[in-house]
């Protein structure tokens, strides 16, 4: 007998404050059950007209003068406000350019080049693999070790495990906010305070936290940080990536692709380069334009909810996908940290059968994610998911099991 009814359901959604929301984004009037936004996040209806506008408007009307009248400057403008209302971040810290994957390379030459003469990186087994590959690549062009933290796949990096990894040759660590298998959400403080007694920075990866759980980097210390915009920012496929730099290490930066864009005075056009002042030396071509408007609705949406309701809003999905499948999916293994303190904005549920089950559901327009070891990861966008969705998912999930097993 189940104990969730839909009168339950309903009642959640019609108590959730932000509910309404729900509607601005495209394609939420139907049936499909979304739970993937924490790989590809909803587009917003506005986001339609901005493309039109800036066709017409922007680049069909203004051309080449556009550059001098807003696109050169948008990496800054864009990156201030990801910083304001997702990071905790003063202004001129944060830039928008490149994908993560090559925010995260130049990010992790910068550190490497701020700790000279020390000889390892620190990373973890369970880290997004384009964190760990790239680690791997920067530790061979550098001359560097990489020292491994074996972690449980179900849970995170804790302070005892860094504290016994870092010493005095870590050159950086790199870790993600919230893990992207388990949703473990990292003590950033904590562990940024454990590399820094060691003499060591820290690169967090924040792609699967942004715009989904509130941050305060200043005021934790964070000297480094890059993170996606095509996920809990819905900037799009491919929207470009954000890197974050504490003001204390500005000056001191350098990183390995130095661009035109990135130099301190572009149409100088002069012989050598000297880097912009500031977080712009972070740049290195034409910046992706386009890619920045959806990102931009995003951002003026979570600007007017504020990012603790959207935290508030995430633990209330993930929480009530956690009470449900305890009584609906016995059967499954909670692979996610039970504490919502410790918990991001996903959950993953463990069953041998979920690679099948995941197959299965997508041919019914049921789309959560499959990630090894037989964990379904059901990613609950916070503005643009319903608590009756959450609910449609699951049972979904409870038959497609039930057709599976004898
Ligand atoms: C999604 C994700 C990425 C993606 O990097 P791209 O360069 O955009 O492909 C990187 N790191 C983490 C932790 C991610 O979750």
């Amino acid at each position: 007998m189940l104990l969730t009814t839909l009168g339950d359901v309903t009642d959640l959604d019609a108590q959730d404050p932000l509910a309404a929301y729900r509607d601005r984004f495209v394609g939420t009037g139907s049936g499909l059950v979304y739970l993937d936004g924490n790989s590809l996040g909803r587009p917003l209806q506005a986001t339609a007209q901005r493309l039109a506008t800036f066709v017409e408007d922007e680049w069909g009307g203004r051309l080449i003068r556009g550059w001098d009248e807003s696109w050169f400057l948008l990496p800054e403008v864009v990156g201030d406000e990801i910083g304001r209302i997702c990071l905790g971040a003063a202004a001129s810290q944060t830039v928008v350019g490149d994908s993560t994957t090559v925010l995260l390379y130049k990010a992790m030459r910068a550190a490497a080049a701020l700790r000279p003469g020390r000889t390892e990186i620190v990373v973890d087994r369970d880290n997004f693999p384009t964190d760990r590959y790239v680690a791997d690549g920067v530790a061979r062009e550098c001359g560097l070790t990489l020292r491994w933290i074996d972690v449980d796949t179900s849970a995170g990096v804790t302070a005892d495990q860094l504290s016994e990894a870092v010493c005095e040759q870590t050159a950086f660590v790199v870790l993600s906010h919230v893990a992207y298998r388990s949703a473990w959400l990292a003590d950033v403080p904590a562990l940024t305070a454990i590399a820094h007694d060691a003499g060591a920075l820290v690169l967090w990866d924040l792609s699967h936290s942004v715009g989904s759980v509130p941050m305060s980097l200043d005021a934790w210390d964070v000297d480094l940080a890059v993170g996606c915009t095509y996920k809990y920012l819905n900037g799009g496929p491919g929207a470009p990536a954000f890197v974050y730099a504490a003001a204390r290490l500005l000056d001191d930066l350098v990183q390995p692709v130095q661009g035109w864009m990135g130099a301190h005075d572009p149409f100088l056009m002069g012989p050598t380069y000297a880097p912009a002042k500031g977080i712009r030396r972070m740049l290195s071509g034409t910046p992706p334009v386009v890619g920045m408007l959806a990102l931009q609705d995003m951002l003026a949406l979570i600007d007017e909810v504020g990012m603790d309701a959207v935290r508030a809003k995430s633990t209330g999905l993930t929480e009530h996908a956690i009470t449900t499948t305890a009584e609906l999916l016995p059967d499954t293994t909670l692979a996610s940290p039970r504490d919502a303190e410790r918990r991001g904005g996903h959950v993953t549920l463990n069953h041998p059968l979920m690679r099948e089950v995941t197959e299965e559901l997508w041919r019914r327009d049921v789309i959560p994610d499959y990630r090894d070891p037989h964990g379904l990861r059901l990613g609950l966008s916070p503005l643009s998911t319903s608590y009756a969705e959450v609910e449609r998912g699951l049972h979904a999930v409870r038959e497609v099991l039930d057709s599976l097993t004898p």
